[in-house]
């Protein structure tokens, strides 16, 4: 394939990738906890401080109109990025997790009654699960579980029969962040809507590394982080369609969410500010479109080309180590790889790999439950960007290897 920069190029964009650590090359290999932020990232978080900073929303002098217009923009982005109708539906947030809290919360409120049900599936990160479990308890719903195979894959032919009349909403993740999992998520949906079903989606480990179109997918929710996507912390999206947001009860009260106050009633303004109550993260917000830009720029097809041979690359190297066991072997991964010793836990490997500038995560990656289904006490998982390289995937084959050497 042709690509019209090269990795070492597209390396210099962020600054930070260039940082020693421990008098080492920084091997960056965590990014499915946050990704690094591109210098076009930051100068539009610098260039906002400096010259634009303002709230938004209801001002009529100058600079607040121009912040105003600025963050509107980073909606129509975010909305054209993921393929929605209308930017109506983009609600802003502070990211995947705040997301499914609002998402819960209101759907809850609207749409749970008692012995009605949520299915989530095994592999979900916490925030996919607790809220839910949550709101469940409150409304004396249950929660269903969707099992996985010992390969971390849904057992996606269950799914039918776990779908009862009380079945309200699936909340389900696109790609795993400890298993590096994709899950069949137009079949979920599919099935789901057969049934009369509402999807979420948590797109938190795809929306950086795969292109989504929910009118495409038919997808009833989509929650994703800007923080995953090169964007800053802070900010997030919670795209719904627009005819069940109307349908749903805002979460917080407060600024910007209401049309008219009186101390008898409150009537709410319309989407997305009924569900953006309070000054949001409006740098935060314009990052995010910056973030849309930069991804556009380097273009999916390089992301998914890179990403993909980082993937095998770093399989077939990490097998060559004793006693290596991968979790998470599913036939459609990304670039997430985790994996045990039997004999050296997680987090003393990733201490000493730490003094070699290699950053990995290690421990249970809030997915507990996945945890114990495996009977591990956590994993190191190292997660690629397209901005990372088969050096680097050697230099964590010999971090590993040498940790190896002192710990056994
Ligand atoms: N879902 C998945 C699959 C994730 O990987 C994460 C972050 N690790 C989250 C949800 C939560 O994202 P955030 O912490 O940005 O809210």
């Amino acid at each position: 394939m042709i690509m019209t920069r090269t990795i070492e190029d597209i390396r210099e964009d962020f600054p930070i990738l260039s940082r020693k650590i421990k008098g080492k090359d920084l091997v960056y290999l965590d990014n499915g906890a946050t990704t690094q932020k591109p210098l076009q990232v930051i100068r539009a978080v610098e260039e906002f401080y400096r010259n634009e900073n303002s709230n938004i929303h209801r001002g009529v002098h100058t600079l607040s109109q121009e912040a105003t217009t600025k963050y509107e923009k980073a909606r129509e982005l975010t909305r054209d990025f993921i393929g929605a109708k209308n930017s109506n539906e983009i609600i802003f947030t502070k990211g995947t997790t705040d997301s499914i809290n609002l998402l819960a919360n209101s759907f809850a409120k609207q749409f749970l009654k008692k012995g009605d049900e949520v299915i989530v599936s095994a592999m979900e990160h916490h925030s996919n699960i607790v809220p839910w479990q949550m709101v469940c308890e409150e409304r004396g719903a249950n929660l269903k579980v969707l099992p996985i195979n010992k390969k971390g894959e849904l057992l996606i032919e269950e799914l039918e029969s776990l779908i009862s009349p009380n079945t309200k909403i699936i909340a389900v993740n696109h790609i795993s962040n400890t298993l590096g999992t994709i899950n069949p998520i137009e079949r979920i949906i599919s099935i789901a809507h057969k049934h009369n079903v509402k999807v979420l989606i948590d797109a938190a480990q795809s929306i950086a590394h795969t292109p989504i179109n929910v009118q495409e997918l038919d997808v009833d929710f989509l929650a994703f982080s800007g923080h995953k996507m090169f964007a800053p912390t802070g900010v997030g999206v919670l795209y719904g369609k627009e005819e069940l947001l109307n349908e749903l009860p805002p979460y917080q009260g407060g600024g910007d969410m209401i049309k008219e106050v009186t101390f008898e009633k409150t009537t709410y303004n319309c989407l997305p500010h009924k569900f953006e109550a309070g000054t949001p993260n409006i740098v935060g917000g314009i990052g995010l479109g910056e973030a849309i830009k930069y991804i556009r720029s380097v273009g999916f097809e390089t992301i998914e080309h890179q990403e993909k041979e980082l993937l095998e690359y770093a399989t077939q190297e990490l097998l060559t180590i004793e006693g290596l066991r991968i979790i998470g072997t599913a036939e459609h991964k990304t670039s997430v790889i985790s994996f045990v010793f039997d004999d050296v836990h997680p987090f003393d490997v990733g201490t000493i790999i730490d003094q070699l500038g290699i950053a990995v995560r290690t421990g249970h990656h809030c997915t507990q439950p996945l945890m114990q289904f495996f009977e591990i006490p956590g994993t190191i998982r190292a997660s690629f960007a397209f901005y990372n390289t088969k050096e680097e995937v050697d230099k964590l084959v010999n971090g590993v290897n040498r940790a190896l050497r002192m710990l056994r």
